[in-house]
C-alpha cells in the first residue's frame, strides 16, 4: 500500500534551517538580477536607491532595498497601461489577463503552474481524492481559475461553481458528494443556511469535510461553528492580488506557513526595517516570479511572524493573523475598499455636502451604511439613493445596505469618509 502523501513538496517544505538559508540566498540573488534586467520598474527602483545588484546576495542584503509601496505599483500601471512597466515578459508570452480591483490588470504567463497555490491548498487539507467546489468568480478576476488550476495540480476533482446561486450549489454539493470547499466563510455560511431551508442539512445530507477559507477575515466563533457543529475542517489562506496566495494554515491551525516561492519579511511601515518575530508590522514580499518579479513589495497588510517549529514538520516561518491595514484601506466582504474611492463616489453626487461609509458586522456579515448630509432640502432622496448605490457598485463592487440622510452640519467635515466599526468575536 502506498503511504498517503503528507506534503505537496516534501523536499522544499521540510528543508533544515541551514539549507533553507542557502535556498533563499540563491533565490534572492537570482530574482534581483533577473528583475533588474527585465523589469524597467525594478531597475528604476534599484537605481534610484543606489543599489548595486551584485551586492545583493541573500536575505540580509535585501534589507538595503527600500520597500516598494503598493501605490507605486498602482501608479506605474496608470502611467504605462495596461501592466505598468513592472512586468518582465513580452505581451505575447501571456496566456491570460485578469482584472483586479484598482483596477489593476494581472498578467499570467503561458505555462503558469500555480505551484504555490497547489502547495497551499494541499497544506490546508485538500487531497487528490477530494471533490472540491470552487466558489470564487471564474471571470475577470484571477481567483476562480487560479484555484481551479492549483487543485488540478495535485489531482483533485474540481467543480467550477463560481459565485451566487446558493440553491443550485447546495444541490451540487448533495448530488456530487462534494468533500471540499474553497471560498469565503460568509458564502459557506449562506450555503449551510440554504441547505437547512431546503431540508438537506450539512452534517446529514451534505458531508463536506474540508473548507479552505480566504478573501475575508474569519471570526473565531464562525470557525468553531463550521468545525464543531458541522464537522468541517477549516484552513485559511493569505495572498494579494499582485502575487496570488502565498501562505496557508496547516492542520495545526497555528499561523500560516509561507510558501517557498516567496520571501517574506515583517517591517516597520514607517522605516522599512525588519521587526522582531512576534512584533506587528507590514508584510513585505519578494516574489520569485519571472512574469511579475517583485522585490520587497509592501502589501499594506499588518501581521507578525511566528518562527517556532510547527509540529507538522514544515520548517517555513508562519504569518500570524492579519491584524489590519497600513493606512486607510481595508477589506469588506472580501474586497478592498480605499478611502479615496469612497470620497470620489460621494463627491460625484449633486446635493451631498459630506458623507461617510460605515462598515459594521451583523449576523456574521459585513453591513454597509452610508450616511450623507444633504445641502439642498429639495433634492430627490430616491434619486440620490440610486446614484449612490450605483456609484458604490461600480467603484467598489459593493452593495450598500442602508443609506441615511442627515440635515446640513450634523455629520461634520473633519470625520473620515470610511470607518471600520466591526467587532470580531
Ligand atoms: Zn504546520
Amino acid at each position: 500500500m502506498i503511504a498517503m502523501k503528507k506534503y505537496f513538496d516534501e523536499a522544499l517544505e521540510t528543508m533544515p534551517p541551514d539549507e533553507r538559508q542557502r535556498y533563499y540566498s540563491e533565490k534572492i540573488k537570482e530574482i534581483v538580477h533577473y528583475a533588474y534586467e527585465n523589469s524597467p520598474f525594478i531597475k528604476r527602483h534599484l537605481d534610484g536607491a543606489g543599489i548595486e545588484v551584485d551586492a545583493i546576495n541573500g536575505p540580509e542584503d535585501l534589507k538595503k532595498i527600500p520597500v516598494i509601496k503598493k501605490e507605486a505599483v498602482r501608479d506605474a500601471h496608470r502611467l504605462s497601461p495596461p501592466f505598468g512597466d513592472v512586468i518582465a515578459v513580452q505581451p505575447e508570452q501571456l496566456q491570460r489577463i485578469y482584472m483586479s480591483p484598482g483596477p489593476i490588470y494581472d498578467p499570467e504567463s503561458k505555462g503558469e503552474l500555480r505551484l504555490k497555490e497547489s502547495k497551499a491548498l494541499f497544506g490546508a487539507g485538500l487531497r487528490p481524492h477530494d471533490r472540491v467546489m470552487v466558489t470564487f468568480s471564474y471571470h475577470l478576476v484571477p481567483a476562480g481559475l487560479l484555484f481551479d488550476k492549483a487543485l488540478r495540480g495535485f489531482g483533485a476533482t474540481v467543480i467550477p461553481a463560481g459565485v451566487g446561486n446558493t440553491e443550485l450549489q447546495v444541490g451540487l454539493m448533495r448530488d456530487l458528494n462534494v468533500t471540499g470547499y474553497i471560498g469565503t466563510a460568509t458564502f459557506l455560511l449562506n450555503l449551510i443556511n440554504k441547505a437547512e431551508e431546503l431540508k438537506c442539512p450539512f452534517g446529514q445530507d451534505i458531508l463536506l469535510k474540508s473548507a479552505v477559507l480566504t478573501g475575508e477575515k474569519v471570526p473565531k466563533s464562525l470557525r468553531e461553528t463550521f468545525e464543531k457543529k458541522y464537522g468541517i475542517k477549516t484552513g485559511q489562506l493569505y495572498g494579494t492580488a499582485e502575487i496570488g496566495v502565498f501562505a496557508y494554515e496547516c492542520s495545526e491551525q497555528s499561523g500560516m506557513h509561507v510558501c517557498e516561492e516567496v520571501f517574506v519579511e515583517i517591517v516597520d511601515p514607517k522605516t522599512g526595517c525588519n521587526v522582531t518575530p512576534g512584533e506587528v508590522g507590514e508584510i513585505v514580499v519578494t516574489f520569485f516570479d519571472n512574469t511579475l518579479p517583485l522585490i520587497r513589495f509592501g502589501t499594506g497588510d499588518l501581521s507578525y511572524m511566528q518562527v517556532e517549529p510547527c509540529p507538522c514538520g514544515r520548517t517555513s516561518v508562519r504569518l500570524g493573523e492579519i491584524v489590519g491595514r497600513v493606512g486607510d484601506s481595508f477589506k469588506v466582504r472580501g474586497m478592498f475598499v480605499h478611502e479615496p474611492q469612497v470620497k470620489e463616489v460621494l463627491t460625484k453626487v449633486n446635493g451631498i455636502s459630506t458623507g461617510v461609509l460605515i462598515v459594521t458586522r451583523k449576523n456574521q456579515r459585513d453591513e454597509l451604511t452610508v450616511k450623507v448630509e444633504l445641502d439642498d432640502k429639495s433634492c430627490n432622496k430616491d434619486e440620490v439613493r440610486q446614484i449612490l448605490e450605483k456609484g458604490f457598485r461600480d467603484a467598489c463592487r459593493l452593495k450598500i445596505d442602508q443609506i441615511e440622510f442627515f440635515p446640513l452640519g450634523t455629520i461634520g467635515t473633519e470625520e473620515k469618509t470610511l470607518v471600520d466599526d466591526r467587532t470580531w468575536d
